[in-house]
């Protein structure tokens, strides 16, 4: 089966996009609107691209980047601006997306020993300029895009580590779970992520961004802020798009948040975003359980457990996974075991 699926995993959320389109009046109402039309049509047509282009790849180089400039369109991916090793262009957004993707890159490379998105060092493209003040960013199955952002409600996206990570670990997770971890295609429509396998997905980024930025910032889990896309809100839109010490708190993040963290709470025609705060709530409990420095205790433990899932994965296939990886690498009884299980066990996936 191919590792490709083709699916557009969007960084923020469409309910956000929604409440902020009804907020507003007017020109920007409408080109808001007309994104979240384009994002779902984006999806199906996608899909069908990756199918018949080649993988990038090149083996000898750490890292391999190219970072195009679509030039306010929607054709991918664009102009190349940056290829690896060149000097910074004088574009602020190629320039910040080739240093976010390289410090996404690096991290996998030293921390986990993963080459790239497939782990054989394939090239990873990003194209900056996309579209029309385009509220989004997002990986398509083969390339990130990144929007300039609304100018009104969001700022931007590719100054965001969080953001670039976030979309960078859809890459990994679409290699590693054959089928795609989630991904749904029914006829005639986009393929998207769905149920609980679906919300395993956007957690996988979400857990992985967030060490990231912990890794980058050189932050222990009492330092760390826990939050995503903290850089990317205007102050009106909100605070972050995600808190993983707290899914669906509204004050930490947006007015209208609706992250779970309790399995009882959860119902099967979740949002994929909406029950990606239950895993993701799982994975920061342990963390602080455990103290020090995330990546270096989790890092491991949660690529190795994910690694082990099946497309159609549940929460609590994933609990398992974790819990069983935890023993392996840190011993049974361990501290990191203990706190995985807990962890599981307080957001109601383990009994
Ligand atoms: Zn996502």
């Amino acid at each position: 089966m191919s590792a490709r699926y083709g699916c557009a995993c969007f960084a923020v959320p469409k309910r956000l996009l929604k409440q902020l389109a009804d907020d507003s009046h007017g020109e920007h109402r409408a080109l808001l609107q007309a994104q979240i039309e384009h994002s779902s049509k984006l999806r199906g047509q996608r899909a069908m691209q990756s199918r018949d282009r080649p993988e990038p790849r090149l083996g000898r180089q750490l890292l391999h980047r190219q970072v195009f400039d679509a030039q306010g369109q929607t054709f991918l991916p664009g102009q190349l601006l940056r290829d690896e090793d060149d000097p910074p262009t004088s574009d602020k957004q190629a320039d910040e997306a080739y240093e976010n993707v390289g410090i996404a890159l690096q991290f996998y490379k030293s921390v986990l020993g993963r080459d790239s998105v497939d782990g054989r060092g394939a090239r990873v493209d990003a194209s900056v300029h996309y579209g029309f003040r385009f509220a989004n960013a997002m990986w398509t199955g083969r390339q990130m895009i990144v929007g300039d952002g609304d100018g009104r409600d969001f700022k931007g996206f590719s100054h965001s580590l969080g953001i670039i990570a976030h979309e960078f670990s859809h890459g990994i997770c679409q290699h590693i779970v054959p089928g795609g971890l989630g991904a749904v295609t029914v006829p005639n429509q986009p393929p998207a992520l769905k149920g609980e396998a679906g919300a395993l997905n956007e957690s996988f980024s979400d857990v992985f961004a967030s060490m990231i930025k912990q890794w980058h910032a050189g932050h222990d889990v009492k330092r760390a802020d826990w939050l995503l896309g903290e850089d990317v809100l205007a102050p009106h839109a909100g605070k972050a798009l995600r808190s993983l010490e707290d899914p669906g708190n509204g004050k930490l993040t947006w007015r209208k948040d609706d992250q779970i963290k309790d399995y009882r709470r959860y119902k099967p025609t979740d949002d994929v975003h909406r029950a990606a705060g239950i895993p993701n709530h799982a994975f920061y409990l342990a963390a602080m359980a455990i103290g020090g420095k995330s990546w270096e205790t989790l890092g491991a433990v949660w690529l190795k457990g994910f690694d082990r899932l099946r497309a159609r994965a549940t929460f609590l296939d994933a609990a398992h996974a974790t819990v069983d990886v935890a023993a392996t690498l840190h011993g049974k009884g361990s501290r990191p075991h203990e706190a995985v299980k807990s962890g599981w066990k307080t957001v109601n996936v383990l009994a």
